[in-house]
């Protein structure tokens, strides 16, 4: 029965009332988690303020990246731990679950080492004048994070706002927070003051969106769907609070005639494969130069085949989808396809293992896939690749870019030239080159263009977006 984690101690809610955690592997509840509220989401940020202004704000950078790294050095001592929440939380297999944990030991880890590294500058001005510019934290920073990697958005999100100098109030998802009250709690434990990390759990428009309209809340950090991210943009317009944007996206990976397929075959696969598909950042779309389409479609199809989902516990390429609307969702999305005529190439399997009332998806590989169509060009968020050919360059480009989307992109090319060419062309966040790093890479800087978002997560620039910058000019007596 976790609680919300509030000025470091585990707290009802005001309500007294809660949700029901799920097992995505059975679709049985086995926990229950606090349904909070305004009220709460009030009593975190005053925490929070008080630990600015009384500890957290006091300390030098240096402190504070020393906490971070016993933060991470404890998160790693109880990696297994966390793994295993978050494998029956979100039903990850075991392998992803690890990675996961291990992720968050990096961001603290990195962050500990970077919030001292932030600095202004001097700027030449008029004479008799010195004038620099500080950076400085928001102060209380809010942080709403969805189900599919709650650990990792949690330390590149959380991670890079407390070596910045703010304090954090957390509104995880409603369908997967076990993990960050345990991290909350491992904080508290390595010396965190009180106040510096706040948990509050409850559904997204009762906490979520108090939160974005608390007057105490210096800035956001959304991470979700377009539709909520909208909602968070429009509430702290109102009181013109800085927002971070980290949305969806329909990533384009894109082989070319001179590809190394071998080489591609398992990135390929992994990019839509991984979490389940369930990966803002998947390579959901797959670009394949004509002359050699049917060559790539046989050698993927072959690989889908072979592809598994069942239990986390088994380990197996793919576990369960978060919940029973996010499995209608895909059904839906493959339902359409075959009502529209568009070609399965090859589907893996369910595992006779998995619990018939759990959330699992075959793999799917769809062919011919007409670029406006919604398969092409909507978020399914599951294991469907949807394929297509392209001419040339410029088509590629030009299919690559037609989503509303502009998260991360995959190229495939042994032509150095037109690496830089596709990559400057691309309008994406990041462009992978003869690789694909869903998410991959806590130094590099990660964020959308489009309706992905905007603003940077992960890596040193992260770090300039938890802060403002003030300049100070100086006249000389
Ligand atoms: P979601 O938008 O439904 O929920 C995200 C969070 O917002 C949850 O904590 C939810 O409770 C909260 N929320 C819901 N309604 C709210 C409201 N009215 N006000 C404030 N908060 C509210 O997204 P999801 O289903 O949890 O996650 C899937 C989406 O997230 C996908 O679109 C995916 O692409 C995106 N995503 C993006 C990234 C990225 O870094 N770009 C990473 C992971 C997921």
């Amino acid at each position: 029965m976790p609680l919300n984690f509030i000025a470091n101690e585990a707290v009802c809610s005001s309500s007294g009332q809660t949700l029901p955690v799920i097992d995505p592997a059975d679709g049985q509840p086995y926990d229950t988690i606090e349904r909070s509220n305004a009220t709460d989401v009030d009593a975190a940020v005053r925490a929070a303020r008080d630990c600015l202004d009384r500890s957290w704000g006091r300390l030098s950078a240096a402190e504070r990246g020393r906490l971070l790294m016993k933060l991470s050095a404890k998160v790693a001592e109880h990696a297994d731990e966390l793994a295993a929440i978050e494998q029956r939380d979100c039903g990850k297999p075991v392998r992803q679950a690890r990675a996961d944990a291990l992720a968050l030991v990096r961001y603290f880890e990195f962050y500990a080492g970077a919030g001292d590294k932030l600095h202004g500058d001097t700027i030449p001005y008029l004479d008799g004048y010195s004038v620099l510019t500080w950076r400085e934290p928001h102060g209380v920073t809010g942080h709403v994070i969805p189900w599919n990697y709650p650990m990792q958005i949690f330390g590149r999100s959380v991670g890079g706002a407390l070596a910045a100098g703010n304090v954090c109030v957390v509104k995880p998802s409603e369908d997967a927070c076990l993990s960050l009250i345990r991290v909350a709690e491992l904080a508290a434990e390595v010396g965190f003051p009180a106040g510096a990390i706040n948990i509050v759990t409850g559904y997204g428009h009762e906490v979520g969106d108090a939160l974005a309209r608390h007057p105490g809340i210096d800035h956001i950090s959304f991470t979700g769907s377009p539709r909520v991210g909208t909602l968070i943009q429009q509430v702290a317009a109102e009181r013109h609070c800085p927002v971070t944007l980290e949305l969806g996206g329909k990533g384009p990976q894109i082989v070319f005639e001179d590809a190394d397929v071998d080489a591609a075959l398992p990135f390929l696969i992994n990019a839509i494969v991984q979490n389940s598909g369930q990966t803002c950042s998947a390579g959901s779309r797959l670009l394949v130069q004509r002359c050699v389409y049917e060559r790539v479609l046989e050698r993927v199809g072959h690989a889908f085949t072979t592809l598994r989902a069942g239990p986390p516990s088994m380990d197996l390429d793919l576990g369960p989808l978060i919940r029973h609307t996010q499995l209608e969702r895909v059904r839906s999305f493959l339902a359409q396809a075959q009502a529209d005529g568009i070609p399965t190439v090859a589907q893996g399997r369910i595992v006779d293992e998995a619990d018939a009332t759990g959330y699992y998806a075959a793999p799917t590989l769809l062919r011919d896939v007409p670029p406006t169509h919604r398969l092409a060009q909507e978020e399914v968020f599951g294991p469907v690749l949807a394929a297509m050919s392209f001419d040339d360059e410029d088509h590629a480009v030009a299919l690559a870019n037609s989503t509303a989307f502009g998260l991360v992109a995959g190229v495939w090319t042994r032509d150095g030239a037109r690496q830089f060419r596709m990559a400057r062309r691309i309008k994406a966040g990041q462009v992978f080159i003869n690789n694909y790093g869903a998410g991959g890479g806590v130094e590099l800087p990660f964020g959308g263009v489009k309706s992905s978002g905007y603003g940077r997560e992960k890596g040193f620039e992260a770090l300039l977006g938890f802060t403002t910058l003030k300049t100070v000019a100086i006249r000389h007596g």
